[in-house]
């Protein structure tokens, strides 16, 4: 339904698929067994998950065979009409008829997952199943976890079946299209275009984009999609083709520059004034947190972002630096607890405790309070000590042609300080070690553990060391 070129690609040409990521698999992962908790709301069913995704007809012949003999709970039943094959979660035979429910990991209904809805619903009612009903089950978000995981309030049971029927008219004409284009030679000329990530990434834009350089008008940053597209449309990829009457804001015509002129922008008074107005000891600090669908800890969210690790660079006005570290255990205690202890007595009392991008430590360190009101005074008092030192990057105070338009520490450090790479470790963002931590805890990490934890220490303290690093370029202006 995204794009009627991925469909054929899909069906002919699966061999330009770009391979699915680390990151991709765990959500795929987290989907799994999400779908495995929801199927407990309605407890006691038939699986009729065939043993192959490219052999779903044996699905359809199971499903069929279990309606017939009167099992009332089905999981992954499918249903075929008119050469479209549809999969659902569960069917449930009720007092008064079928219900269908598809369970996503989301914390709400999309348009995306309605008309997903609206696919199922027209082909299992076509194959002669009277559904009074068709919902979608996702994950309820302000439920908090207390003992025992409870399905019934973890999920919200959410029916779309008013805008199914609104969609339906529309899908039978959809579906023939999407017939025809598959039996073509070869496939449809579609062009790129904000439908290549909306609602998602495609797998094929590995094959469709590769004549977009690697850096472009793509990149330039916070310029909306529609306003790419029109760039891209008149054959303009490379910034020196930008025409001059274009509309672009200061800080995106800065970022062309840059690049065309091979320039630096700093604004040394600006810079000067930050670094004026920093209180020593420096504390560079950096969270690292994981998180879960399914809350793991009593008093947590679904999807709560969890603290499990900080790295922390002290910086004395002498010159002198330390470094401490906290990486939680994950041996079913709560990782929060000893967290909060090791930061405080970490931390000190005075001196600027030095964030990169402040939203996130503060919105942690605002939780731990919740978590534990017993230490409000000594966190708070560490979040009146914050300062950012993403600012002068994000008010391009000091902007140079390889950030290419980004504030992300990823981009600046190797622009400050190339030497300092984070190319030589074995984990390089902050997602591969939320995986790696959530993996351990939920006991399903497949390496070598006291390999990944030294990992998980190397990657959160160059973390902090890059910031006294790109502090002290910044002193040097
Ligand atoms: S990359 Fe874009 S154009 Fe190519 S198949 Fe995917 S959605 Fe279609």
């Amino acid at each position: 339904m995204q794009c009627e070129k991925a469909l054929y690609l899909n069906k002919h040409h699966r061999e330009l698929k770009s391979e699915v990521t680390a990151a991709q698999e765990a959500i795929f992962d987290q989907g799994t067994s999400v779908g495995e908790l929801a199927c407990q709301l309605f407890p006691g069913g038939v699986d009729c998950t065939p043993e192959s995704y490219f052999d779903f007809q044996k699905a359809v012949i199971r499903t069929k065979e279990e309606i017939e003999k009167g099992t009332r709970i089905i999981y992954e039943a499918a249903f075929q009409f008119n050469g479209v094959l549809a999969a659902l979660d569960i069917l449930v035979k009720h007092d008064d008829g079928w219900r269908a429910y598809e369970v996503k990991s989301s914390t709400k209904v999309s348009e995306t997952y309605e008309l997903d809805a609206t696919i199922q619903y027209y082909t299992i009612v076509n194959s002669g199943i009277d559904l009074k009903d068709i919902s979608i089950i996702h994950i309820n978000n302000q439920c908090v976890k207390n003992g025992p995981i409870d399905v019934h309030q973890l999920f919200t049971i959410a029916s779309v079946k008013e805008r199914v029927l609104e969609l339906l008219p529309g899908i039978p004409n959809k579906a023939a299209f999407l017939k025809k284009v598959l039996q073509q030679p070869n496939a449809p000329l579609k062009d790129i275009g904000p439908h290549c990530s909306d609602p998602y990434q495609c797998d094929f834009a590995g094959h469709c984009w590769k004549h977009v350089p690697d850096y472009s008008i793509f990149n330039i940053a916070r310029l909306k999609a529609d306003k790419k597209f029109e760039l891209h449309d008149k054959n303009i990829m490379h910034f020196k083709d930008i025409p001059e009457e274009f509309p672009l804001n200061d800080k995106q015509w800065m970022q062309v520059q840059s690049e065309i002129r091979n320039e630096n922008f700093i604004d040394s008074p600006a810079i000067k004034k930050f670094v004026g107005d920093l209180n020593y000891p420096i504390y560079h600090l950096d969270f690292e947190t994981f998180t879960s669908a399914v809350p793991i800890f009593d008093g947590s969210r679904p999807y709560q972002q969890l603290v499990f690790q900080y790295s922390l660079h002290i910086e004395h006005e002498d010159g002198r630096v330390e470094h401490k570290e906290y990486l939680a255990e994950t041996n079913g205690e709560d990782p929060r607890v000893q967290f909060i202890e090791r930061l405080i007595e970490d931390c000190g009392q005075v001196g600027d405790v030095m964030v990169y991008n402040i939203g996130f430590e503060r919105g942690k360190l605002n939780d731990l309070i919740d978590f534990s009101p017993l230490h409000v005074r000594q966190i708070q008092g560490i979040i009146d000590r914050l300062k950012d030192l993403m600012i002068p990057f994000q008010q391009r105070w000091y902007y140079t042609p390889e950030m290419q338009g980004s504030y992300s520490i990823k981009k600046v450090l190797p622009a400050l300080v190339p030497e300092l790479s984070y190319k030589n470790l074995n984990i390089q963002e902050g997602g591969t070690a939320s995986t790696a931590f959530t993996q351990m805890l939920q006991g399903n990490f497949e390496g070598d553990i006291e390999q990944v934890r030294k990992d998980l220490l190397a990657y959160c303290e160059l973390d902090t060391l890059a910031m006294v690093r790109i502090l002290a370029k910044l002193k040097d202006v």
